[in-house]
């Protein structure tokens, strides 16, 4: 049985960079660029301009009362010299006339009939130089991360009107089990509901990935085979649950093994110990636990890092805290766990409880959970009082 590491180590060895694909800045949020430096063509701003609305003089000219030529607006062209003992009105965002070296903000001035009254401003008060952001040539390096609002106005700003990103990889999602029937349609007896297929394909978008759902498969070798074929062609990577463990309808395993070559099939994890990984034709196919809570916690562990990997991200992109347990939270003493909890307190002395049943069936402790809470392989539990690394998958609230 592998460990947590072992595992993940084997599972990036096999990822490769997705090709790229140019897009429009206003439909790349979320994605990731092929090179995260970019080169600046222009300075930022492109030109010197006021960063209030007041007066543009010279400094040499204040205090003193200055004869008011004229007014520059965000957007003017070509703007007069400014004469010396005189002073224009402007606004945010405007160009400074030639000469103009410094602006007083319109509520430090007096103006009446012509004339403006300004105390002592020295040069280069409420100015923003051209090229303060940027200077032309300038080596813009954003973070390696999906690409933020903030990361866009920067490329907005560098006048950056298609950028260069990495193409989703792609995932096809399978279910696999006689009992399942897609949500919205009519139970029959026996059966449950699919909860993993739209759940993994939303985990996918998350991810960065892009996920294409496959119809549920049957408890049956010849209709998996034909469903894998068929997501190893349509897809980068293959995402199946379900039929993993050594039930005697368990059939994803050998089919991984006929197809291609099965890595692993068992991890020394809790929720998730039967997860069998394999390649085929170079494609990684992963087959999950079918229960939605292993399904999804070892989505988190071991496909979302092999995504963010195909996008040239590095980890998987969570915050882990220190935080004290308030309550005993039991576990299996073979494996390392990743128990669900809800994560309070302030920095520095944040707390966790469980939350909810600990049962791999138990999801809405999962969906109650904002972090997983880790405590290792070789002991029984987590204990009241002690602290542990715990996941981050969402909000403190
Ligand atoms: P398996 O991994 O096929 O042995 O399934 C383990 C448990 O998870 C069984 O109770 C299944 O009914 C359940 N299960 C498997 N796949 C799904 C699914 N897509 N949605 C909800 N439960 C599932
Ligand atoms: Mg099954």
């Amino acid at each position: 049985m592998r460990s947590v590491e072992e595992a993940l180590d084997a599972i990036l060895a096999s990822a490769t960079l997705t090709a790229t694909e140019w897009l429009p800045l206003d439909r790349c949020a979320g994605r990731v660029l092929a090179s995260a430096v970019i080169i600046a063509a222009t300075d930022v701003p492109p030109f010197a301009n006021s960063s209030m609305d007041g007066f543009a003089l010279r400094a040499a000219d204040a205090p003193g009362k200055l004869r008011l030529a004229g007014e520059v607006a965000a957007g003017s062209g070509a703007t007069p010299p400014l004469e010396p003992g005189s002073a224009v009105r402007i606004m945010t965002g405007a160009p400074l006339p030639p000469g103009a070296d410094t602006v007083v903000p319109i509520e430090e001035a007096v103006e009446s009939k012509g004339w403006v009254r300004v105390p002592a401003s020295p040069a280069g008060t409420y100015v923003r130089a051209a090229g303060l952001d940027t200077r032309a040539g300038d080596h813009v390096e954003l973070p390696a991360e999906p690409l933020t609002p903030a990361a866009i106005a920067v490329l907005g700003s560098l006048g950056i009107g298609e950028v260069e990103v990495r193409r989703r990889p792609r995932v096809a999602i399978l279910s696999t089990g006689d009992e399942l029937v897609p949500p919205g349609q009519a139970l029959g007896p026996g059966r449950i509901h699919d909860a993993n297929s739209a759940a993994l394909a939303a985990a996918v978008a998350e991810a960065g990935g892009e996920a294409v759902i496959l119809p549920i498969g049957p408890d049956d070798p010849a209709a998996i085979e034909g469903l894998v074929r068929w997501g190893t062609a349509v897809a980068d990577v293959l995402v199946a649950s379900g039929g993993v463990s050594v039930g005697r309808r368990d059939y994803l395993r050998e089919v991984i093994e006929r197809l291609g070559s099965l890595e692993f099939w068992r991890i020394r994890v809790q929720p998730g110990k039967p997860l069998a990984y394999g390649l085929l034709d170079g494609h990684p196919v992963f087959g999950l636990p079918g229960n939605p809570v292993s399904a999804l916690v070892t989505f988190e562990l071991f496909v979302r890092p092999l995504l963010r990997a195909m996008l040239g991200l590095a980890g998987d992109g969570r915050l882990r805290v220190p935080v004290q347990v308030e309550e005993r939270i039991a576990k299996d003493a073979e494996r390392r766990a990743y128990l669900r909890v809800v994560v309070q307190g302030e920095e520095g002395s944040y707390v966790a409880r469980s939350a909810g049943g600990q049962a791999s069936s138990q999801l809405r402790a999962l969906a109650a959970a904002n972090a997983l809470l880790i405590v290792p392989e070789g002991e029984a539990a987590a204990e009241p009082g002690r602290t542990y690394d715990a996941l981050l998958l969402g909000a403190i609230r």
